[in-house]
Protein backbone atom coordinates (compact mmCIF):
# COMPACT_ATOMS: atom_id res chain seq x y z
CA UNK A 1 0.00 0.00 0.00
CA UNK A 2 1.47 3.34 -0.51
CA UNK A 3 2.69 4.97 2.60
CA UNK A 4 0.41 8.03 2.85
CA UNK A 5 -2.60 6.12 1.76
CA UNK A 6 -1.62 3.48 4.50
CA UNK A 7 -1.08 6.24 7.12
CA UNK A 8 -4.97 7.34 6.13
CA UNK A 9 -6.72 4.12 6.77
CA UNK A 10 -5.32 3.60 9.74
CA UNK A 11 -6.18 6.91 11.71
CA UNK A 12 -9.58 6.55 9.99
CA UNK A 13 -9.54 2.97 11.58
CA UNK A 14 -8.46 4.33 14.98
CA UNK A 15 -10.77 7.20 14.64
CA UNK A 16 -13.89 5.11 14.07
CA UNK A 17 -12.40 2.52 16.93
CA UNK A 18 -12.41 5.33 19.15
CA UNK A 19 -16.00 6.13 18.07
CA UNK A 20 -17.39 2.44 18.76
CA UNK A 21 -15.94 3.12 22.32
CA UNK A 22 -17.40 6.02 22.68
CA UNK A 23 -20.91 4.85 21.51
CA UNK A 24 -20.51 1.84 24.26
CA UNK A 25 -19.75 4.06 27.44
CA UNK A 26 -21.60 4.63 30.22
CA UNK A 27 -21.15 5.35 33.56
CA UNK A 28 -23.57 6.69 36.71
CA UNK A 29 -23.19 7.84 40.31
CA UNK A 30 -25.14 7.77 43.63
CA UNK A 31 -25.36 9.72 46.62
CA UNK A 32 -27.44 9.04 49.84
CA UNK A 33 -27.28 12.46 51.12
CA UNK A 34 -24.74 14.71 52.93
CA UNK A 35 -24.48 14.59 56.66
CA UNK A 36 -22.42 13.03 59.50
CA UNK A 37 -19.52 10.97 59.54
CA UNK A 38 -20.34 6.84 59.08
CA UNK A 39 -18.83 6.73 62.94
CA UNK A 40 -21.53 8.54 63.89
CA UNK A 41 -23.94 5.40 63.06
CA UNK A 42 -24.00 1.90 64.17
CA UNK A 43 -22.28 -0.68 62.06
CA UNK A 44 -25.45 -2.50 61.66
CA UNK A 45 -27.01 1.02 60.59
CA UNK A 46 -24.19 1.42 57.99
CA UNK A 47 -23.66 -2.12 56.54
CA UNK A 48 -27.77 -1.77 56.07
CA UNK A 49 -27.03 1.73 54.38
CA UNK A 50 -24.00 -0.15 52.37
CA UNK A 51 -26.13 -2.93 51.13
CA UNK A 52 -28.88 -0.69 49.64
CA UNK A 53 -26.48 1.36 48.12
CA UNK A 54 -24.97 -1.44 46.33
CA UNK A 55 -28.63 -2.83 45.20
CA UNK A 56 -29.45 0.91 43.95
CA UNK A 57 -26.50 0.84 42.03
CA UNK A 58 -26.48 -2.73 40.48
CA UNK A 59 -30.12 -1.23 39.22
CA UNK A 60 -28.65 1.45 37.51
CA UNK A 61 -25.89 -0.55 35.88
CA UNK A 62 -28.48 -3.37 34.95
CA UNK A 63 -30.58 -0.59 33.03
CA UNK A 64 -27.03 1.60 31.48
CA UNK A 65 -25.51 -2.14 30.48
CA UNK A 66 -28.68 -3.02 28.16
CA UNK A 67 -28.42 0.49 26.41
CA UNK A 68 -31.58 1.86 28.49
CA UNK A 69 -31.44 5.53 29.09
CA UNK A 70 -29.91 7.76 31.59
CA UNK A 71 -33.20 9.08 32.33
CA UNK A 72 -34.42 5.66 33.13
CA UNK A 73 -31.93 4.50 35.17
CA UNK A 74 -31.95 7.49 37.48
CA UNK A 75 -35.07 7.10 38.07
CA UNK A 76 -35.13 3.50 38.57
CA UNK A 77 -31.90 4.24 41.16
CA UNK A 78 -34.23 6.97 43.00
CA UNK A 79 -37.39 5.06 43.26
CA UNK A 80 -35.57 1.91 44.72
CA UNK A 81 -33.87 4.91 47.30
CA UNK A 82 -37.25 6.14 47.74
CA UNK A 83 -38.92 2.76 49.03
CA UNK A 84 -36.32 2.38 51.33
CA UNK A 85 -36.35 4.25 54.83
CA UNK A 86 -33.30 4.24 55.38
CA UNK A 87 -33.17 7.44 53.45
CA UNK A 88 -34.63 11.07 53.83
CA UNK A 89 -36.64 10.49 50.44
CA UNK A 90 -40.15 8.57 49.91
CA UNK A 91 -41.21 6.23 52.61
CA UNK A 92 -38.12 7.87 54.63
CA UNK A 93 -38.78 11.35 54.89
CA UNK A 94 -38.45 13.45 57.58
CA UNK A 95 -41.31 15.58 59.61
CA UNK A 96 -41.82 19.21 59.17
CA UNK A 97 -42.34 21.48 62.37
CA UNK A 98 -46.01 21.06 61.78
CA UNK A 99 -45.45 17.26 62.16
CA UNK A 100 -46.41 16.51 58.99
CA UNK A 101 -44.37 14.90 55.75
CA UNK A 102 -43.97 16.95 52.57
CA UNK A 103 -42.14 16.20 49.92
CA UNK A 104 -39.83 17.43 47.08
CA UNK A 105 -38.12 15.71 43.53
CA UNK A 106 -36.54 16.71 40.44
CA UNK A 107 -35.86 14.69 37.40
CA UNK A 108 -33.72 16.22 34.51
CA UNK A 109 -32.67 15.09 30.50
CA UNK A 110 -29.83 16.65 29.22
CA UNK A 111 -30.48 15.57 26.25
CA UNK A 112 -33.08 18.76 25.37
CA UNK A 113 -33.08 20.66 29.10
CA UNK A 114 -36.26 18.91 29.59
CA UNK A 115 -37.23 18.40 33.20
CA UNK A 116 -39.79 17.66 35.62
CA UNK A 117 -40.51 18.78 39.52
CA UNK A 118 -42.46 18.34 42.55
CA UNK A 119 -42.36 20.12 45.76
CA UNK A 120 -44.37 19.92 49.14
CA UNK A 121 -46.25 16.77 47.87
CA UNK A 122 -47.73 14.76 50.65
CA UNK A 123 -49.59 11.77 49.31
CA UNK A 124 -46.99 10.53 46.58
CA UNK A 125 -45.19 7.51 47.27
CA UNK A 126 -42.79 7.95 44.73
CA UNK A 127 -42.28 11.88 44.38
CA UNK A 128 -39.46 11.28 41.40
CA UNK A 129 -41.91 9.23 39.14
CA UNK A 130 -44.34 12.44 39.39
CA UNK A 131 -41.78 14.38 38.92
CA UNK A 132 -41.10 12.64 35.77
CA UNK A 133 -44.66 12.65 34.97
CA UNK A 134 -44.63 16.63 34.91
CA UNK A 135 -41.92 16.82 32.81
CA UNK A 136 -43.91 14.86 30.22
CA UNK A 137 -47.56 15.28 30.85
CA UNK A 138 -47.80 18.53 31.42
CA UNK A 139 -46.72 21.64 29.96
CA UNK A 140 -44.56 22.77 32.78
CA UNK A 141 -41.53 22.37 34.99
CA UNK A 142 -42.46 22.20 39.16
CA UNK A 143 -46.15 21.61 40.42
CA UNK A 144 -46.42 22.13 44.40
CA UNK A 145 -48.75 21.35 47.32
CA UNK A 146 -51.99 20.49 46.57
CA UNK A 147 -51.95 21.02 42.98
CA UNK A 148 -49.31 18.26 42.83
CA UNK A 149 -51.24 15.74 44.99
CA UNK A 150 -53.89 16.33 42.63
CA UNK A 151 -51.88 15.53 39.46
CA UNK A 152 -50.69 12.83 40.69
CA UNK A 153 -54.26 11.02 41.27
CA UNK A 154 -55.07 12.10 38.05
CA UNK A 155 -51.91 10.76 36.74
CA UNK A 156 -52.88 7.44 38.94
CA UNK A 157 -49.44 7.21 40.32
CA UNK A 158 -49.28 5.27 43.46
CA UNK A 159 -50.23 7.50 46.25
CA UNK A 160 -50.48 6.95 49.80
CA UNK A 161 -51.78 7.71 53.44
CA UNK A 162 -49.48 10.71 54.96
CA UNK A 163 -49.24 7.85 57.59
CA UNK A 164 -47.38 5.90 55.67
CA UNK A 165 -44.57 8.04 55.82
CA UNK A 166 -44.82 8.46 59.63
CA UNK A 167 -41.86 5.85 60.59
CA UNK A 168 -40.73 5.85 64.41
CA UNK A 169 -37.59 6.79 62.85
CA UNK A 170 -39.09 9.76 61.32
CA UNK A 171 -40.55 10.61 64.35
CA UNK A 172 -37.11 10.10 66.64
CA UNK A 173 -35.08 12.44 64.45
CA UNK A 174 -37.97 14.79 64.62
CA UNK A 175 -37.62 15.37 68.47
CA UNK A 176 -33.98 15.38 68.33
CA UNK A 177 -34.28 18.05 66.00
CA UNK A 178 -37.09 20.59 68.19
CA UNK A 179 -34.85 19.90 71.00
CA UNK A 180 -31.39 21.38 68.84
CA UNK A 181 -33.70 23.90 67.83
CA UNK A 182 -35.32 25.07 70.66
CA UNK A 183 -31.51 24.60 72.28
CA UNK A 184 -29.95 27.14 69.71
CA UNK A 185 -32.98 28.74 68.02
CA UNK A 186 -30.75 31.09 66.22
CA UNK A 187 -28.03 28.94 64.88
CA UNK A 188 -27.65 28.72 61.27
CA UNK A 189 -28.85 25.07 59.33
CA UNK A 190 -25.84 23.24 59.32
CA UNK A 191 -25.71 19.69 57.30
CA UNK A 192 -24.24 17.91 60.29
CA UNK A 193 -27.56 18.07 61.60
CA UNK A 194 -28.88 15.57 59.02
CA UNK A 195 -29.27 12.47 59.99
CA UNK A 196 -30.06 10.78 57.08
CA UNK A 197 -29.95 11.92 53.65
CA UNK A 198 -31.75 12.87 50.54
CA UNK A 199 -30.79 10.59 47.83
CA UNK A 200 -29.63 11.62 44.08
CA UNK A 201 -28.11 9.80 40.92
CA UNK A 202 -26.93 11.40 37.87
CA UNK A 203 -25.93 8.82 34.78
CA UNK A 204 -24.21 9.01 31.29
CA UNK A 205 -26.08 6.96 28.88
CA UNK A 206 -24.55 4.98 26.14
CA UNK A 207 -26.34 6.85 23.39
CA UNK A 208 -24.43 9.99 25.26
CA UNK A 209 -27.10 11.57 27.02
CA UNK A 210 -27.25 13.07 30.57
CA UNK A 211 -29.91 12.74 33.68
CA UNK A 212 -29.81 13.57 36.94
CA UNK A 213 -32.61 13.15 39.57
CA UNK A 214 -32.63 14.13 43.21
CA UNK A 215 -35.27 13.40 45.69
CA UNK A 216 -36.06 14.29 49.58
CA UNK A 217 -38.09 15.08 52.92
CA UNK A 218 -36.07 18.18 53.24
CA UNK A 219 -34.60 19.49 56.44
CA UNK A 220 -35.91 17.47 59.53
CA UNK A 221 -38.74 19.95 61.44
CA UNK A 222 -38.56 22.93 58.53
CA UNK A 223 -41.04 25.62 58.39
CA UNK A 224 -44.54 24.20 57.14
CA UNK A 225 -44.01 24.85 53.60
CA UNK A 226 -40.51 25.31 53.17
CA UNK A 227 -39.32 24.39 49.82
CA UNK A 228 -35.39 23.55 49.26
CA UNK A 229 -33.20 22.99 46.28
CA UNK A 230 -33.74 19.09 45.36
CA UNK A 231 -36.86 20.17 43.39
CA UNK A 232 -35.29 23.35 41.95
CA UNK A 233 -33.65 22.93 38.75
CA UNK A 234 -30.79 24.63 38.55
CA UNK A 235 -30.18 24.45 42.46
CA UNK A 236 -30.71 20.93 43.23
CA UNK A 237 -30.56 19.03 40.07
CA UNK A 238 -29.17 19.86 36.48
CA UNK A 239 -28.54 17.81 33.46
CA UNK A 240 -26.77 19.05 30.25
CA UNK A 241 -25.12 17.11 27.33
CA UNK A 242 -22.76 19.72 26.48
CA UNK A 243 -21.42 19.89 30.18
CA UNK A 244 -22.31 17.52 32.97
CA UNK A 245 -25.31 15.87 35.23
CA UNK A 246 -25.34 17.20 38.97
CA UNK A 247 -27.42 16.32 41.73
CA UNK A 248 -26.73 17.68 45.18
CA UNK A 249 -27.15 17.28 48.89
CA UNK A 250 -27.39 19.13 51.75
CA UNK A 251 -28.46 23.15 53.32
CA UNK A 252 -31.14 23.50 50.73
CA UNK A 253 -30.95 27.83 50.95
CA UNK A 254 -27.03 27.74 49.84
CA UNK A 255 -27.54 25.64 46.56
CA UNK A 256 -31.09 27.87 45.79
CA UNK A 257 -28.79 31.38 46.94
CA UNK A 258 -25.93 30.06 44.19
CA UNK A 259 -27.69 28.66 41.63
CA UNK A 260 -25.09 25.47 42.42
CA UNK A 261 -25.84 22.76 40.09
CA UNK A 262 -26.33 25.08 37.25
CA UNK A 263 -23.19 27.14 38.32
CA UNK A 264 -20.96 24.21 37.71
CA UNK A 265 -22.11 23.43 34.19
CA UNK A 266 -21.76 27.10 33.78
CA UNK A 267 -18.13 26.76 34.96
CA UNK A 268 -17.64 24.10 33.03
CA UNK A 269 -19.39 25.77 29.72
CA UNK A 270 -18.12 29.12 30.19
CA UNK A 271 -14.84 28.43 31.86
CA UNK A 272 -13.71 25.30 30.33
CA UNK A 273 -12.88 24.01 34.13
CA UNK A 274 -13.11 20.11 34.48
CA UNK A 275 -16.07 18.66 36.21
CA UNK A 276 -13.56 17.46 39.19
CA UNK A 277 -12.55 20.99 39.67
CA UNK A 278 -15.68 22.98 39.25
CA UNK A 279 -17.26 20.86 42.09
CA UNK A 280 -14.15 21.53 44.18
CA UNK A 281 -13.60 24.93 43.83
CA UNK A 282 -18.13 24.78 44.75
CA UNK A 283 -17.30 23.21 47.89
CA UNK A 284 -14.32 25.00 49.05
CA UNK A 285 -15.19 28.21 47.88
CA UNK A 286 -18.83 29.19 47.65
CA UNK A 287 -20.05 27.43 50.09
CA UNK A 288 -19.29 27.15 53.60
CA UNK A 289 -17.83 23.83 55.14
CA UNK A 290 -20.44 21.59 56.38
CA UNK A 291 -23.10 22.48 53.76
CA UNK A 292 -23.27 19.95 51.94
CA UNK A 293 -22.32 17.11 48.76
CA UNK A 294 -22.25 16.85 45.31
CA UNK A 295 -22.11 14.05 42.88
CA UNK A 296 -21.47 15.05 38.90
CA UNK A 297 -20.76 13.58 35.80
CA UNK A 298 -19.43 15.07 32.32
CA UNK A 299 -20.26 14.40 28.95
CA UNK A 300 -17.06 11.84 28.67
CA UNK A 301 -18.03 9.69 32.20
CA UNK A 302 -15.88 11.30 34.42
CA UNK A 303 -17.10 10.68 37.29
CA UNK A 304 -17.03 13.21 40.68
CA UNK A 305 -18.37 12.91 44.17
CA UNK A 306 -17.24 15.31 46.81
CA UNK A 307 -18.45 16.61 50.14
CA UNK A 308 -17.49 19.05 52.63
CA UNK A 309 -19.38 17.20 55.61
CA UNK A 310 -18.79 14.49 57.72
CA UNK A 311 -19.89 11.87 55.60
CA UNK A 312 -21.95 11.08 52.70
CA UNK A 313 -23.00 7.43 51.51
CA UNK A 314 -22.05 7.48 47.37
CA UNK A 315 -21.53 4.68 44.74
CA UNK A 316 -20.18 5.00 41.25
CA UNK A 317 -19.72 2.55 38.40
CA UNK A 318 -19.09 2.96 34.68
CA UNK A 319 -18.56 0.79 31.57
CA UNK A 320 -14.62 0.53 32.03
CA UNK A 321 -15.79 -1.89 35.12
CA UNK A 322 -15.55 0.22 37.90
CA UNK A 323 -18.10 -0.50 41.08
CA UNK A 324 -17.65 1.42 44.25
CA UNK A 325 -19.99 2.26 47.00
CA UNK A 326 -18.51 3.87 49.30
CA UNK A 327 -19.79 4.24 52.87
CA UNK A 328 -18.22 3.13 55.90
CA UNK A 329 -15.38 2.44 54.31
N1 LIG B 1 -31.01 19.56 50.16
C1 LIG B 1 -32.12 19.07 50.92
C2 LIG B 1 -33.00 20.22 51.31
O1 LIG B 1 -32.50 21.25 51.70
C3 LIG B 1 -31.73 18.31 52.14
C4 LIG B 1 -30.60 17.31 51.99
O2 LIG B 1 -29.94 17.26 50.97
O3 LIG B 1 -30.38 16.55 52.92
O4 LIG B 1 -34.21 20.06 51.30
Amino acid sequence: MHRPFFILTFLLAAASLGHADEGSRYAIAIHGGAGSAPTSFSKEANAERHASMKQALEIGVGILKEGGSSLDAVEAVVTFLEDDPQFNAGKGAVMNAAGGFELDASIMDGKDLSCGAVAGVTTVKNPIGLARKVMTETRHVLLSGPGADTFATEQEVATVEPSYFATPAAKKAWEAARARQQSQSAAPLESSHIIKGTVGCVALDQAGNLAAATSTGGLSNKQFGRVGDSPIVGAGTYADNRTCAVSCTGVGEEFIRRAIAYDIAAQMRYAKTSVEDAVETTLTERLKKGMGGIIAIDKDGTITMQFNTGGMPRAAADSSGRFDVLWAE
